[in-house]
């Protein structure tokens, strides 16, 4: 029996911490341990000699600032995850081990007006395809990670009414997942998992406070911080595509006039470009034009960045993040949409707040939810199964 404060329950208080600290870092050297987990130098080395000992993690080799140090990663035995992420028009999953590194991964178009009976067949189907040809143990997945474009309600975990998926509203996507693979789904939207993967693989690597904009059909933001992702009490946190930009603008899908959204997304973008370009536009190719000089697309996307910069002016100055990430295929258009952003930013923000910020591109392009769904999974799993190896007679700690 662990009673809170004895010397077992405070052993395992520290295994959870190094474990977690390297959970989410994907490898730390020791002396990075002991920075992030407050712990000291020694405690960190019999700990992780103990958590090699047990099979948990995996030391190798390296160097730091020149110095021969250490380098600590879960190993990568200890489990499998799996992210499904399911988009606008395709379907993607990813296997990926606890060292953070990504084993197989594949997608395939998804129409948009498939049920979601097909869709969660489809996913099933690719996952257990994909476990075969990388040909690891079923029995080695510890969970699956599942992006869905659209809002999840808290405390139902149903998808809300959704213009992306018209036919999976009311559907639990968790639960009808979990039913087909028989581990653990974690659920999450687009914009969170964007988040998430830049974080843990792309352009937020080092960072603790960060947000992830992502401009599709709607514009959503992803914020982590603190090094977690902020979601609020009803899921909805990060909607920057309703801030009012103008009171007397285009009336919104969410009933308000002129909100960020109807100055950035698609299909309030596109019609500007089409009596001059032609009826068969979509984003991708406005974002390939502008970079080929196309003078209406150039302005067309530095109109957007404007814009963009404005929302991202107000979550400085709410937020003070050190990073802001912009994702999707706008983020293609690099400095042509970057510059516009950047200069917004300084103009409305409050010095103060935008002084440390960077604004860069997504490193992930479209794989940035589907590694978010890894990351997710890594953030969410408990650590006791982690430790078993470690712990072997050691009860469910008191929380
Ligand atoms: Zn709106």
């Amino acid at each position: 029996m662990e009673t809170p404060g004895s010397q077992t329950s405070l052993h395992r208080a520290n295994l959870e911490r190094v474990v977690r600290a390297v959970r989410m870092a994907g490898s730390l050297t020791q002396a990075e341990i002991a920075r992030s987990t407050g712990l000291s130098a020694a405690t960190v080395s019999n700990i992780v000699r103990e958590l090699k000992d047990g099979g948990t993690v995996e030391v190798t080799p390296t160097s730091a600032g020149g110095r021969r140090a250490r380098s600590v990663s879960l190993s990568g035995d200890a489990g499998i995850v799996i992210g499904v992420d399911f988009g606008h028009t395709h379907l993607r999953v990813a296997i990926g081990n606890l060292a953070h590194q990504v084993l197989a991964e594949e997608s395939e178009p998804l129409d948009v007006d498939a049920s979601s009976a097909e869709g969660f067949g489809r996913a099933e189907h690719l996952v257990n395809r994909l476990i075969e040809t990388t040909g690891i143990s079923p029995a080695k997945v510890i969970g699956v990670g599942l992006g869905v474009p659209g809002p999840i309600d808290v405390e139902s975990g149903t998808l809300g009414s959704t213009s992306i998926l018209p036919g999976w509203t009311g559907i639990n996507p968790s639960q009808e997942l979990a039913g087909r693979l028989g581990v653990p789904v974690y659920v999450d939207n687009d914009a969170n998992l964007g988040a998430l993967g830049e974080l843990v693989w792309g352009s937020g690597r080092g960072v603790r406070d960060l947000a992830y904009i992502k401009v599709a059909s709607g514009v959503g933001a992803g914020l982590v911080i603190d090094g977690h992702i902020y979601r609020g009490p009803g899921g909805t946190a990060g909607e920057i595509g309703h801030i009012t930009l103008d009171e007397a603008g285009p009336v919104c899908r969410c009933g308000n006039r002129g909100c960020l959204e109807t100055f950035t997304a698609a299909r309030y973008v596109l019609p500007l470009l089409m009596p001059s370009h032609g009826p068969d536009l979509t984003m991708e190719r406005v974002v390939q034009l502008a970079r080929e000089g196309d003078p209406g697309c150039r302005r067309v996307i530095g109109d957007v960045g404007r814009h963009i910069g404005s929302g991202v002016a107000n979550l400085c100055n709410l937020l003070n993040p050190s990073r802001v990430v912009l994702g999707g295929s706008l983020a293609e258009a690099g400095e042509l949409v970057l510059g516009p952003i950047r200069d917004s930013v300084s103009r409305y923000a409050i010095p103060s707040a935008a002084r440390q910020l960077s604004v860069l591109p997504g490193a992930l392009g479209g794989r940035a939810e589907v590694l978010g769904a890894l990351a997710l999974v890594l953030s969410e799993m408990g650590d006791s199964t982690l430790l078993e190896s470690t712990l072997p007679a050691a009860t469910p700690a008191f929380t």
